[in-house]
């Protein structure tokens, strides 16, 4: 038997979060990427702001949504009462010519999680995971897959989709970490002894669906428990500036594209057909929301590059010496997702001469 669920839909999550940050920004928000709270201060009860590697930011309110760490950021304003462990789920990417089903596929879930699921991303890619994995508090860097989990999952999918294509039609595995809180629910209020400190924690699978519901309860908490009235922004613009897409371009709309900017009559990354031009925009969409340091990773959300049946082996390169030239550094200064993740470590001629450049 089954159950149709025919409400049942999919985002991209990472895009989707940029999409937000860049509307945010857009209506004024003040964003301070690549900086990590350190410390909290709080005096005679009330929550004063944050010690951060990049300075003090001062604050009336702090709102806890620190995934993974929720439980240290709460513990430096002083509240010790839960614990987040990671829960891994790991996945396997097929090839875009794979045929996956046209709906998701789930199975009977367990207290546990969701379950093993079949799917077809909305990049095309067949998809299948995730598996649910504990891990103690101290591995919430622990994003290695494992033999034994990948295995579980191809077991699980096959009960679903008995026609599991090879594997050599595999072009990624992954795995992420959900945060799981003490108790097992959202943790979702302001703390009595520390005025001024919400926390948004223990935002375990699925927190991406009840992001905005949490979004409008964390308001009413604002107003109802701290007494704070908040009011909504008569200019509020709720769209996010358009975008374009080479590999979603009509031949007429490539051709106006291409006479506006010739950079995108340059084709970058050939399995997804993303242009020279369309990574260009998304470096300049980094710039406008504050990202510092260059990564690949960050030009791979916004435009799909790196993520077909090559892995980025051919386009790679070409997107370091753009996002050096867009950002004036060096390409060994290029990083593969934000600062130590450096992707070179000088030039040639450097090495040779031995100064230790
Ligand atoms: C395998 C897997 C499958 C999932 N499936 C689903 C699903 O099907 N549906 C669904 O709705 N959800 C799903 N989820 C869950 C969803 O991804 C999470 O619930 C959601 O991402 C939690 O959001 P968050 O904002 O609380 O935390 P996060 O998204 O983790 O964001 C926390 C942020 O805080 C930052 N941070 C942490 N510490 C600091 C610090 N000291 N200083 C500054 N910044 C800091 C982090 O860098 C991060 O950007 C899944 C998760 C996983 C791992």
């Amino acid at each position: 038997g089954a159950l149709w669920v025919p409400i049942v839909g999919q985002i991209a999550p990472i895009p989707a979060v940029i999409a937000i940050v860049e509307n945010a920004v857009a209506n004024g928000v003040k964003t301070h990427l690549e900086t990590e709270v350190r410390g909290i201060k709080v005096e005679n009860g009330e929550v004063k702001g944050i010690e951060t590697n990049n300075g003090f930011i001062e604050a009336d309110i702090v709102i806890n949504a620190a995934g993974l760490y929720a439980d240290e950021i709460a513990r430096m304003a002083g509240i010790d009462y839960f614990e987040i462990h990671p829960r891994k789920g790991e996945y396997w990417i097929f090839d875009d010519d794979v045929p996956g089903p046209r709906r998701v596929l789930f199975p009977t879930p367990t207290p546990i999680s969701k379950g093993i699921v079949v799917t077809t991303e909305i990049s095309g890619h067949l998809m299948i995971g995730p598996n649910a994995q504990d891990l103690p508090p101290e591995e919430k860097e622990n994003f290695a897959t494992t033999e034994e989990g990948l295995e579980q999952v191809w077991e699980g999918a096959k009960k679903l989709w008995p026609r599991l294509p090879p594997r050599s039609k595999v072009i990624r595995t992954f795995a992420g970490l959900r945060p799981e809180p003490t108790g097992g629910d959202f943790i979702i209020k302001a703390e009595e002894e520390v005025w001024g400190f919400i926390n948004v924690a223990g935002i375990r699978s699925p927190g991406l669906t009840s992001a905005p519901a949490i979004a409008y309860e964390v308001v009413q908490i604002i107003e109802s428990d701290l007494g704070i009235e908040l009011k909504e922004k008569s200019k509020w613009n709720p769209y996010r500036k358009e975008i374009s897409h080479f590999f979603m371009m009509t031949p007429e709309q490539v051709n106006e594209a291409v006479k506006r900017n010739p950079a995108y009559g340059k084709i970058v990354c050939r399995c997804n057909n993303v242009s020279e031009g369309d990574i260009l925009e998304a470096i300049e969409r980094m710039k406008f929301i504050g990202v510092k340091t260059p990564s690949v990773d960050s030009v791979k959300f916004r435009t799909k590059a790196t993520t077909g049946t090559c892995q980025g082996s051919f386009c790679r390169p070409k997107i370091v010496q753009l996002l050096a030239k867009e950002y004036g550094v060096e390409p060994w200064k290029v990083t593969l997702k934000g600062r130590g993740s450096e992707i070179g470590i000088g030039d040639v001629k450097v090495l040779l001469r031995g100064d230790g450049a």
